[in-house]
């Protein structure tokens, strides 16, 4: 099995499905690396000890930017972000700029248990699926 790079976020509402999620997905997520935002990562590594989580910084501290910065680095594989849809954010820019870099850079990204269980039951989850990289030539060589 090839070891993906699985970055774990959830809003305080969100925290408990993604807990319950996880558990309920343990035989696929298990083996591979997981990095989070600071609190959904204590509660994560709190229930599911097995799993190698990396703690970033709490997501309205910085946390979901340091995640877009591994995506925009090319070392994350899957984004994995509980995301609640009622309740305005502090750290709304933040969140937007996470999901605009996973558009961008073609990181799958599940915001719900449903687009999550559809991505750990797909056969390319454990099948060494690589994403087509976005190719960004004519950006960066534009002359303005
Ligand atoms: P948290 O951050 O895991 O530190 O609560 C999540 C978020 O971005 O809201």
């Amino acid at each position: 099995m090839e070891q993906k790079r699985i970055a774990l976020v959830a809003h305080d509402a969100r925290k408990r499905a993604l807990i319950d999620w996880i558990g309920a997905n343990i035989a696929p997520l298990a083996g591979h690396a997981f990095w989070a935002t600071g609190t959904t990562g204590r509660l994560v590594a709190e229930s599911h000890p097995r799993l190698d989580v990396t703690m970033l910084k709490s997501g309205p501290l910085g946390g979901d930017q340091q995640i877009g910065a591994m995506i925009a680095e090319g070392r994350l594989d899957l984004l994995v972000f509980f995301v609640d849809p009622m309740t305005s954010q502090p750290h709304d820019v933040d969140v937007k700029a996470l999901t605009r870099l996973a558009t961008l850079y073609n990181v799958p990204m599940a915001c719900n248990e449903a687009t999550a269980d559809l991505l750990v039951a797909s056969p390319l989850f454990t099948g060494g699926y690589t994403p087509q990289p976005t190719d960004f030539q004519s950006y960066e060589g534009r002359r303005i």
